[in-house]
């Protein structure tokens, strides 16, 4: 089976690729020449990852999942929800955004948080959602080098290091893109099964 991944993000279709036995074919935008950025502009992470979906969908009528991931911090009403990738602003780093999110923060006992990814397939013209989340805590301040994101200040439950501190193979097994990839993989198997 053949399918897009709705992403220029080669991280993540390797991500993907490696999951996946020989049976699946994972294409990327690149392969599409679908060089624009798809806007994301909705108020949820379900309303974005289906509409990257169908705009793939409508112009190469092939099968295509999209992802979109939110990082929802409690004490902050859900913030920086959706708007995670520009929370400080359009164009600003990685780093500006952890700043911003640190200051929020500051003196804030409730550090609860979480990351959840959608994912929106469309498959033989039926459209599904899978959703992945790894429950954790702000730090107070950044811990590690590795990763991306909010990963230096982001602890997941029961562990004792941040995301930018453990190696990628051990995030992958905990994260939530993983655990919605997972639910992805499962769905998919099940599908071609039949
Ligand atoms: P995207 O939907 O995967 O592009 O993610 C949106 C934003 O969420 C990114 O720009 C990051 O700021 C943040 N984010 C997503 N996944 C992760 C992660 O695994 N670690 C840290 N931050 C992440």
């Amino acid at each position: 089976m053949e399918l897009v991944f709705a992403t220029n993000n080669k991280h993540k279709i390797r991500e993907i690729t490696d999951l996946l036995d020989d049976n699946f074919r994972i294409l990327g935008l690149a392969d599409l020449n679908i060089t624009e950025d798809i806007p994301e502009e909705a108020e949820t992470l379900e309303e974005n990852a289906l509409f990257k979906a169908r705009y793939v969908h409508e112009r190469s009528g092939l099968n295509v999942f999209a992802d979109d991931t939110g990082l929802e911090v409690t004490a902050l009403g859900g913030a920086p929800g959706v708007y995670s990738a520009r929370y400080a602003g359009e164009g600003k780093s990685f780093d500006d955004n952890i700043e911003k999110l640190l200051g929020a923060m500051q003196g804030a006992d409730e550090r609860s948080a979480r990351f959840r990814t959608v994912i929106a397939l469309i498959l033989d013209g039926s459209e599904y959602l899978f959703e992945g989340t790894v429950e954790g805590e702000i730090t107070r301040e950044r811990r590690g080098t590795g990763g991306f994101g909010y990963d230096p200040v982001f602890l997941a439950s029961g562990h004792d290091r941040t995301f930018a501190e453990i190696p990628l193979s051990e995030k992958n097994t905990i994260s939530h893109r993983a655990r919605a990839m997972r639910k992805l993989l499962e769905f998919l198997r099940e599908y071609t099964r039949v």
